[in-house]
């Protein structure tokens, strides 16, 4: 049987209006940006669906890659047929006989084009009944279904399918504008940065290096988790910003347990001036409260007031298992776990003030010409594009 397409669902409820179209537009982009690494095959709109013809592309290598793209709830590969309910029932059948581990199934019918001789509800009786006729130990399960046959009718024909694979949700990449993450080596950034990525964010990411203190290892990590998630958000760009003259300035003029609270302060302010060069909207980090010192709420108070710009936190009610399975689901999880050297550890001193003072944090800084440590900062940074090689790439560079 011929398969020549690939059905893309995606959240309906929530988009009205412009959003609808924006999302529709942005979403066919992306996936369209992924499937010309691939071969021939293109998406194109019909109402509430995207549809990907495949021009002899393999459906599974389209299905593995296309799964990774935030914005889809499910794909299902299917057989175009015409309006003829025997053409219907035929493919249905061939397609439930394929599946031949299941042992109940149900048909769900839908159309978009009205003008069919048969309703919807007479759909599903004409085409499962078939299946029951032609078919031997298989029965209807309405509730709990192992294979759940769609067959969607629209102006130019009919499309089954049975089964379908389940995407990631979120957002398509683009339609939320631009982030700076702030991404360390540790498990909890790049979880951050993944999930800003599929509220629809464009991912930047800064990362403060502390050479000779922290080492090229310490770099690749972030590399390599910066790689890892353009899978889901394509091409992040990366800016690492040289810190240790920085920490090294904290270390001698500021007492030692303010050094955490200033530290933080002095990242958020050269972060701030990065994402405003880079047109970048929100600082997206991985604090989540209570977790140490710097992250309780009079720290985060402390440290938040140094930067005007919006930070988004969107681990700051999860616990670190929470944080820890979506690390291991997403395959940032093994590098994170890597032993390396933060910046952020070297220089500081056991003991951090887990309520530190405004009033005092900005007292302290004045011993330091703040302006010129950051302009020297974000002039010496190194920037540079990180995009997977993987066969799973999501290289959305149109959107850079
Ligand atoms: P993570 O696992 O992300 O390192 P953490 O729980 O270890 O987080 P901290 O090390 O206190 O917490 O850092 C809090 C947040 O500050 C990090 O999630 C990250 O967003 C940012 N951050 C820390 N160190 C760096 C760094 N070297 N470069 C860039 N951002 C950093
Ligand atoms: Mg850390």
């Amino acid at each position: 049987m011929n398969i020549e397409h690939i059905l893309v669902r995606y959240g309906e409820i929530a988009l009205k209006g412009k959003n609808r179209n924006e999302f529709e537009r942005a979403l066919k982009g992306n996936i369209n940006s992924v499937l010309r690494k691939i071969g021939s095959s293109r998406a194109k709109r019909t109402f509430g669906r995207l549809i990907v013809e495949l021009n002899g592309d393999d459906p599974n290598v389209v299905i593995s890659r296309l799964k990774d793209i935030f914005g889809i709830i499910s794909l299902s590969v299917a057989v175009k047929t015409s309006h003829d309910v025997h053409d219907i029932q035929k493919v249905a059948l061939q397609l439930m006989k394929e599946e031949t581990a299941a042992k109940t199934f149900k048909v769900s019918a839908r159309r978009s084009f009205k003008k069919t001789e048969l309703d919807s509800q007479a759909l599903n009786y004409e085409v499962g009944s078939y299946v029951l006729r032609n078919t031997d130990d298989i029965t209807v399960d309405v509730h709990n279904p192992d294979v759940e046959i769609s067959v969607e009718v629209r102006e130019h024909g009919t499309y089954i399918s049975a089964g379908k694979v389940q995407g990631r949700g979120g957002l398509p990449v683009g339609t939320s504008g631009k982030v700076m993450l702030m991404l360390s080596g540790g498990i909890d950034s790049p979880v951050a940065g993944y999930l800003a990525m599929k509220r629809g964010s464009i991912v930047e990411a800064v990362h403060f290096h502390s050479p000779p203190f922290t080492n090229e290892r310490a770099k690749q990590k972030v590399i390599d988790l910066a790689k890892q998630l353009s899978l889901y958000g394509g091409a992040v760009r990366l800016h690492v910003v040289p810190f240790t003259e920085i920490q090294q300035e904290i270390h001698r003029q500021i007492p030692s347990y303010y050094a955490m609270t200033i530290t933080r302060r002095m990242m958020l302010r050269i972060t701030e001036k990065i994402a405003a060069e880079q047109g970048a909207l929100a600082l997206v980090n991985g604090e989540s409260l209570g977790q140490v010192a710097s992250q309780t709420l009079e720290s985060l108070r402390a440290i938040e007031q140094a930067a005007e710009i919006p930070i988004l936190r969107p681990l700051i009610t999860m616990d670190k298992i929470e944080v820890m399975d979506i690390a291991k689901q997403i395959g940032t999880y093994e590098t994170s776990i890597l032993p390396y050297e933060d910046c952020c550890t070297i220089f500081l001193p056991e003991q951090s003030k887990t309520k530190p003072k405004l009033e005092k944090a900005l007292q302290f800084e004045t011993s330091l010409d703040i302006d010129a440590m950051v302009d020297k900062a974000v002039n010496n940074r190194e920037p540079s594009l990180i995009s997977s090689d993987s066969p799973i790439d999501n290289n959305f560079t149109e959107l850079l």
